[in-house]
């Protein structure tokens, strides 16, 4: 059984000082999936400092060099992989990035590249900023061939682009939500990898604040009867005192467990050997 966990929005907004606060004691357990934004934007948003609410520009990563410098260190150490979060992480009229920004094709490849080329290291998993993709920008992600981290997208199939995958992994979900007694409206994260023509998606279970231990427990208890896998999803931006013991009793649990191992993201979609 794989352990993945990931975490959103480190940019050009983050001091590398708060990362290492956070999973300084982590990420020798377990590599941490950072979903980085190649060119966050400035607005309005918890997770970016007050002092570029009004910037109204977009600000490369490599405008801040000490970020620079310590993601490189982490991933050669192996304590961090680096996957695309966006392009600008801006919100639009009609939706969030993904969803509603224009040219989401070229804003998909511009930050892949950028981030490969920035960082040194290759992009393999795409996360939607929000967890919100439209049917374009999926069919985006997918012609990329980058594998999609999500928490909650559509199954259905006129919600999504063409694929031949489409309706068997639609039939899949829907088995698992009727084995497992749930509704359509009841929340489920499926604990297998769902392989599509050109890319593969897998869901991960929030830690946010009012997470709790039980509840984390409850998904990998779930996963596990069902042969699947964990990942778990949050943002060092609000992990506090409290978020960090619930992860790291998560992490225990898990880890008293003789076949589970703990993986990088991008490990999640290995084929079976
Ligand atoms: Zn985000």
């Amino acid at each position: 059984m794989k352990v993945a966990l990931r975490d959103d929005d480190t940019s050009y907004f983050t001091e590398p000082g708060k990362l290492e606060a956070v999973y300084h004691d982590v990420w020798d357990r377990v590599p941490v999936g950072l979903a980085v934004v190649p060119h966050a934007a400035g607005f309005v948003d918890k997770a970016i400092p007050e002092k570029y609410w009004e910037a109204e520009r977009a600000f490369p990563l490599e405008e801040n060099p000490a970020l620079v410098t310590s993601l490189r260190e982490h991933i050669a150490a192996g304590r961090v992989t680096i996957s695309q979060h966006g392009f600008t992480h801006e919100d639009f009229p009609d939706g969030h990035e993904f969803q509603a920004a224009p040219d989401i094709e070229g804003r998909l490849a511009r930050g892949q590249a950028y981030l490969e080329g920035v960082l040194s290291t290759r992009i393999r998993v795409f996360v939607p900023p929000h967890n919100a993709l439209s049917k374009r920008g999926l069919a985006a992600v997918s012609s990329a061939g980058l594998n999609l981290l999500g928490s909650f997208l559509s199954f259905r199939p006129s919600m999504r682009p063409w694929d031949v995958h489409t309706p068997a992994n639609w039939l899949r979900v829907r088995q698992y939500r009727q084995q497992t007694g749930r509704t359509r409206a009841d929340r489920l994260v499926y604990p297998h990898v769902l392989r599509y023509q050109r890319h593969a998606e897998f869901g991960c279970h929030g830690l946010i604040p009012g997470t709790t231990f039980d509840e984390l427990k409850r998904g990998f208890d779930e996963a596990r009867a069902a042969n699947g896998h964990v990942c778990v999803a949050t943002h060092y931006w609000e992990v506090d005192a409290t978020l960090k013991q619930v992860l790291v009793r998560f992490l225990d649990y898990a880890a008293g467990f003789d076949d589970v191992e703990f993986v990088a993201v991008e490990r999640l979609f290995d084929t079976a050997a």
